[in-house]
């Protein structure tokens, strides 16, 4: 057993133990480190997989009879690291951030516990951190915190579904046990995330019942669409139950108007004699620009210029609005600058918890007992790990001001980019101009043919369809090098009207998501520079194949 014992943490915290432990913990950083290189988007070279790679994995690995020493294991775990993307200057492909320090130290500190946050008997320090966070956050947006309340979750995703599970509840209470009536819809824009899509499935409402509504120009919801297609189901003798106002889409950065959706649900509330509809702010990604809901753009305390306070105010037009909302999500591992898994789920009304909650007779060995008060039985999962104390540490760390100066950057680096496209790579347009954040999406456009143009609807889907395929051997071509600058793409950044056809086409675009820490103003015009080598590796092919 002795030897077994040295697997884990002492237990006597004797000096021995921990120097072994620290020093291997000295190793995997050092050898972090070892891969880093500022100009490359990678840890080392970029691994090439071969078509039977996972299949060769699953063929070679089995578990050893005999266990390895812990150095060898930590050999094994840096290998682990080589070719691993790594979120330096250029790395600009989607929202997939760099694990804060704090972030981590809070991670950590909650592995070391390891307390289970299903009950604070079991994990007390979570327990502490989800309530103060929970507060912290509440604050932040608005709500009144003596009645929010949440949990940290499964991702943002956990979050639509933990919203859609409460939005049903408090129409029908009786749905856990008896499920649900077949003639319920929830709604959201065609720019959000397929979240709710899952979601819809995966209770059974069927996703037949998820209505997309249009969006505008300026890619939010369209609020006249979404009056004209709940309208349209009420009349049908369908029940509204769940809307997602996603504020912050994932290509788009737009931000539907939650203050005109809930206008749009309590005058159909009122005039059908409907129950409260819940309205669920998909915040995860774009919640994190609340934190500049207060800030004195007057004083401009944090010197920000001009153009970065007129971004920052635009989104502020719309998230002063994010209280409305019954709930909404912060994903921390986005914009909070956690490491992975650390989104919080937050409730306007939190005592609406108790219709989801399970009963004690359900659970037997962990609730309330004299010693114990805090248990989630609500929550889907049941152990949960101690997310809170790694959001807990980034808030503690970073405080409003290191919050809104990284945000902030990000917006300072959409705009020098969208400045620095325009005049060096004039084919490459904007795409999500009305709205500013940390993303740009762009799409080439061959001579004669332009964005404007072709959101209007006036090209036929032919056109579309050539521009689209055009940017596809784009993107391989900007792909193939991305251990250089890794930008992201999408092949349906939105849709779009055709001259000649009913038929909505998928717009594809590439995108520049600023999310590394750092990534300034001063490294863009390497980035568009490499966008211009592509375009002429592009144009080249093209000649060679007209040949
Ligand atoms: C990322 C994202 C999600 C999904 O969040 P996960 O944490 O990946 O589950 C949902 N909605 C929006 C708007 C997002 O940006």
């Amino acid at each position: 057993m002795k030897k077994i014992q040295q697997l884990f943490q002492s237990e006597d915290g004797n000096i021995q133990q921990r120097e072994n432990f620290l020093s291997l913990l000295e190793k995997i950083v050092s050898s972090l480190d070892a891969l880093k290189n500022p100009n490359k988007t990678s840890l080392g070279p970029m691994k090439e997989r071969s078509s039977n790679f996972y299949q060769e994995l699953m063929q070679d690995n089995q578990i050893a009879n005999t266990g390895v020493g812990l150095d060898q294991v930590v050999e094994e775990l840096t290998q682990l690291m080589q070719g691993h993307p790594y979120h330096t200057r250029n790395f600009v492909t989607n929202v997939l951030p760099m694990a804060s320090i704090p972030g981590i130290l809070g991670q950590f500190t909650n592995a070391l516990l390891n307390g289970n946050n299903l009950w604070d008997v079991y994990g007390p320090a979570a327990a502490e951190c989800e309530v103060k966070v929970v507060a912290m956050m509440s604050k932040l947006v608005g709500y009144d915190y003596t009645k929010s309340f949440g949990y940290t979750t499964w991702g943002g995703q956990g979050a639509v579904f933990s919203g859609l599970r409460l939005a049903i509840a408090k129409q029908f209470p009786q749905a856990k046990e008896e499920g649900i009536p077949n003639n319920l819809y929830c709604f959201a824009s065609e720019n959000a995330h397929y979240s709710l899509l899952k979601s819809i499935e995966a209770v059974g409402i069927g996703s037949k019942h998820l209505v997309r509504v249009k969006a505008g120009k300026d890619h939010s919801m369209d609020i006249n669409d979404l009056q004209a297609r709940m309208t349209e189901v009420i009349e049908n003798g369908g029940i509204p139950v769940y809307v997602v106002a996603t504020t912050g889409a994932t290509d788009q950065f737009a931000i539907d108007d939650v203050q005109a959706i809930k206008e749009v649900t309590i005058g159909l509330e009122k005039k059908y004699a409907l129950q409260p509809i819940h309205i669920h702010a998909d915040s995860a990604l774009g919640g994190f620009y609340a934190f500049f809901n207060d800030y004195d753009f007057t004083a401009n305390p944090l010197q920000l210029e001009a153009e970065v306070l007129q971004g920052l105010r635009h989104i502020r037009t719309r998230m002063q609005h994010l209280a409305i909302a019954d709930s909404l999500c912060f994903d921390f591992q986005k914009l909070g600058q956690t490491p992975y898994l650390t989104s919080l789920f937050l409730i306007k009304e939190g005592n609406s918890l108790q219709l989801l909650d399970i009963e004690d007779f359900d659970t037997p060995y962990v609730g309330n007992r004299g010693y114990g008060s805090y248990h989630t039985g609500y929550t889907l999962e049941c152990s949960r790990m101690g997310s809170s104390i790694a959001i807990y540490a980034a808030l503690q760390a970073f405080g409003k001001e290191g919050y809104q100066q990284i945000l902030a950057n990000y917006v300072r680096v959409n705009l020098a980019f969208r400045t620095q496209l325009a005049e060096h790579a004039p084919m490459l347009q904007v795409v999500n101009g009305t709205n500013i954040g940390p993303v740009t999406a762009f799409r080439l456009y061959p001579d004669g043919y332009n964005w404007h143009t072709e959101q209007a609807g006036c090209y036929t889907q032919d056109q579309i369809e050539y521009i689209n395929a055009i940017n596809a051997s784009f993107f391989e071509i900007i792909g193939q090098d991305r251990d250089e600058v890794f930008f992201g793409d999408t092949t349906r950044f939105c849709t779009v009207r055709t001259s000649d056809t009913k038929q909505q086409i998928p717009v594809a675009a590439a995108k520049f998501f600023a999310i590394s820490p750092y990534t300034e103003t001063e490294h863009i015009h390497a980035m568009v520079h490499f966008l211009k080598q592509k375009l002429q590796v592009l144009e080249d092919a093209k000649v060679e194949y007209n040949k």
